[in-house]
């Protein structure tokens, strides 16, 4: 089971998270992909992935939310990483996209810097992980203006929209990842309703923890922190995601870690650092 979005740079993992690693190992996680939301945080989320070796990746990237700080300095520290030795570890630009929900930066600079980090992408050739809240129309326009779906990947994580945004994702070549919004009573209904429409092939299951803790039977046992969610309970998201395409829990696990390692080519990456142990 493969949890491709873990804000594992949050602050409230400071103090515990090689504990909350194991427990993510004891519920049958066999990676995850630690997001970079900010350029220190990009920074910080690779150098925990250098501590976890095949087990913990990372993205670089600046998050809509963080977008009024995207200036030259943070691009620079992106590059940076992507074409040093972070290289190694990081699985995928992003996450960039378009946030107006909250809008803690201005339309203006949230659109600037998703369109700077889906040229980074390119020029480093990774794929995208796409945040898109209450933005529809303008992601749509720009993902649709500039990027080529034949030589890039992107996933809009956290996926939480119409079933006319989900059919224009896929239409575009786009992957879908699904969290515990789905388990959500009353906010996950729509999600619950229109998912079956998604082929198997392109979803794949994530926390956003610490947010979005699963709201089923047995999640709250598992965790340490009533009020953080951990990359342990991915498997609550998959049983729900499964419930909703009417498939067995472990043919949702099985397609969906496939899905993962071959769209964060992560074989590959895997294989990289076996090379570099037989050659010393
Ligand atoms: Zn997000």
């Amino acid at each position: 089971m493969i949890d491709i979005g873990s804000n594992l740079t949050s602050e409230s993992f400071n103090t515990d998270l090689p504990a909350v690693i194991h427990r993510a190992k004891q519920q049958g996680v066999s990676v995850i992909i630690a997001t970079g939301t900010s350029a220190q945080s990009s920074i910080d989320a690779q150098q925990l992935a250098a501590q976890y070796p095949r087990y913990l990746y990372s993205t670089a990237g600046v998050h809509p939310h963080e977008a009024d700080h995207y200036d030259h300095q943070a691009e620079q520290a992106l590059v940076e990483l992507l074409k040093g030795s972070g290289r190694a570890q990081i699985v995928a630009v992003g996450e960039t996209g378009l946030d107006y929900n909250r809008k803690f930066s201005s339309q203006e600079n949230q659109i600037r810097a998703f369109e700077a980090q889906i040229q980074l992408a390119k020029d480093v050739d990774l794929p995208l992980f796409l945040h898109e809240r209450d933005a529809f129309n303008d992601f749509y326009g720009i993902i649709k203006e500039q990027f080529n779906s034949i030589s890039s990947k992107a996933v809009v994580h956290c996926f939480t929209g119409s079933q006319e945004a989900l059919k224009a994702y896929l239409d575009m070549g786009l992957y879908i990842g699904i969290t515990g919004w789905i388990s959500d009573k009353k906010r996950g209904k729509n999600l619950r309703d229109i998912i079956r429409y998604a082929p198997l092939d392109r979803l794949m299951i994530e926390t956003d923890a610490p947010y979005l803790i699963p709201q089923q039977k047995g999640v709250k046992q598992l965790l340490q922190q009533h009020r953080r969610n951990e990359p342990c309970t991915l498997r609550f998201t998959a049983e729900k995601l499964a419930e909703c395409l009417a498939i067995e829990p472990q043919t949702l696990i099985d397609a969906t870690s496939r899905t993962s390692r071959e769209f964060f080519n992560l074989d590959q990456v895997a294989s990289e650092p076996c090379f570099e142990e037989k050659a010393s």
